[in-house]
């Protein structure tokens, strides 16, 4: 099979090494991904760092066009890239196509916050020793930004920092996850065919071991990290003058309270704690249920788990497929096996699949419970009331999302006053993501927010001028 070649500002370009991507499902190769060799990372950096001041000068209507063009050339080839991303993920084709119908959204909504993105004038005369004297804030990006991203959402997390970059001006590197890099390097062949200055976008799939000297390279001011949390946090540590953002993992968990609608908590739960396998940072890993309604939800999320559609990820139907690999499967099978926990559905292996699988009685430190399970795991516990849920949710050390099934407004609000996560979902579960919507966590989940128009704020900076003798 040749090999995908990457993009190297602006242009398709190979180099002395292949990564081999195997489909989850089968093992087979899907496709190879050329890696770039040292001196063609170097020459990515430095056109990137040299176009970074005409990409900050480009005018707005040239970035939204080309945003604008990204999303209908996404929209064009959308069969073709979910099937890709079905190939290197092995997620099944109805959360494929999903993923590029949303990172479709997302470069419309950064053609929009391109048209939006204004400095703001200030008058400085509310104070008498500045009469005459008017400021004017641009808002100016701090650089080149080197996007890292995951590989459950191998396009649209990519989307997610890229779009923005180029709605502010500011060029972009993005190192693809090794074992996904096929869909991010379509997105740059998509971004190669816009009017953006050669130099602006570069897609590397640089292996692992590499991509320390990306991360440490003083002309990539900005560090933009969607992945796991000691990934993440080392990056972090070795970068402390850097602007970093680190998206990161959690154990998501949900509420279902008294007065909520079982049969929707039940679906919903088992859907959102199995769909992509659980390889996503806001999958139900937690349920809590209060008081009674622990004995009459079981049976139903039991029920609801135990009728989604698991196996070919290919065929149309398919809700649960395999996870990345064997290995991460045989490590979700390890820590169910010693959990201690009783076992209500699930808990068997086949191969890269495991079965979805419902837990309870816990021990809460058990590394099922209190780590990132990242698999379809889902563990229901009974609570006497919701103050004990929350404390319940408060206790991991992660603060991605958090959901509450209630229709109450007093503990709607009462849960986001009091619950430790960057967002609380009533009346759903904690995996609901709008694309437009700040997202991201608190605690070991990480720093600073997504959501187009709070990455272009995140990779900005408030630039003053100030007018005298007015
Ligand atoms: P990972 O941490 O293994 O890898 C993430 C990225 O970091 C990949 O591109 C990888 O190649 C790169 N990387 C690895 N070592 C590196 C190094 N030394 N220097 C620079 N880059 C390096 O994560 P993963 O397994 O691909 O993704 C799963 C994790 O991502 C989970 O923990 C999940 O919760 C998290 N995640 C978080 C969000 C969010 O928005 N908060 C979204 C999706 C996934």
């Amino acid at each position: 099979m040749s090999a995908t070649p990457f993009w190297l500002a602006g242009r398709a370009a190979v180099g002395d090494d292949e990564i081999v991507v195997k489909h989850p499902w089968d093992g087979r190769e899907v496709g190879r991904a050329s890696v770039p060799t040292e001196a063609q990372v170097e020459e990515a950096v430095a056109a990137a760092y040299a176009v970074r001041k005409e990409a900050a000068a480009l005018p707005i209507h040239v970035r939204a066009d080309a945003l604008a063009h990204v999303a209908r050339r996404l929209e064009e080839r959308k069969e073709e890239i979910a099937r890709l991303i079905t190939g290197e993920n092995g997620k099944p084709l109805l959360w494929a196509r999903g993923e590029v119908g949303r990172a479709i959204s997302v470069f419309r909504f950064a053609a929009e916050e391109a048209r939006r993105w204004n400095g703001t004038a200030m008058r400085l005369d509310t104070d008498p020793a500045a009469n005459g004297r008017l400021a004017y804030v641009a808002k100016v990006p701090h650089g080149v930004v080197l996007a890292i991203t995951p590989f459950n959402f191998p396009l649209n997390l990519t989307a997610h920092k890229v779009a923005p970059a180029i709605a502010v001006g500011a060029p972009v590197i993005v190192k693809p996850a090794p074992k996904t890099p096929l869909s991010a390097l379509i997105l740059g062949e998509i971004l190669a065919e816009t009017n953006l200055p050669a130099g602006m976008v570069s897609v590397l799939p640089v292996p692992n071991e590499r991509a320390a000297a990306l991360t440490a390279d003083d002309r990539l001011p900005v560090v933009s990290f969607t992945g796991s949390g000691p990934v993440g946090y080392a990056i972090q540590d070795s970068v402390p003058r850097k602007h970093v953002v680190l998206e990161l993992g959690g154990n998501a968990a949900a509420v279902v309270c008294g007065d909520a609608d079982l049969d929707w908590a039940a679906k919903r739960a088992a859907l959102f704690s199995n769909y992509q396998a659980g390889q996503s940072c806001i999958a139900v890993q937690r349920v809590y249920a209060v008081g009674d309604v622990y004995e009459r939800f079981v049976p139903k999320l039991v029920a609801e788990v135990e009728s989604l559609i698991t196996g070919d990820p290919w065929d149309d139907t398919t809700q649960v497929g395999p996870l990345i690999d064997e290995d991460a499967a045989k490590r979700v099978e390890s820590w169910v096996d010693k959990s201690g926990g009783t076992v209500l559905t699930g808990g068997k292996r086949d191969g890269a699949s495991y079965a979805p699988t419902v837990l309870t009685d816990v021990p809460e430190n058990a590394e099922v419970s209190c780590e990132e399970i990242f698999g379809p795991v889902l563990l229901v516990e009974r609570v006497a009331d919701v103050e004990e849920a929350f404390a319940k949710v408060n206790s991991s050390q992660y603060g991605l999302q958090a959901g509450v099934f209630t229709r109450s407004l007093d503990v709607a609000f009462k849960a986001q006053r009091e619950l430790e996560v960057g967002g609380v979902i009533i009346g759903d579960v904690p995996s609901y993501r709008a694309d437009q919507m700040p997202y991201g966590g608190v605690k070991r989940s990480g720093v600073g927010r997504e959501g187009v128009a709070s990455t272009m704020a995140d990779y900005t900076y408030d630039k003053v001028m100030v007018l005298t003798g007015l």
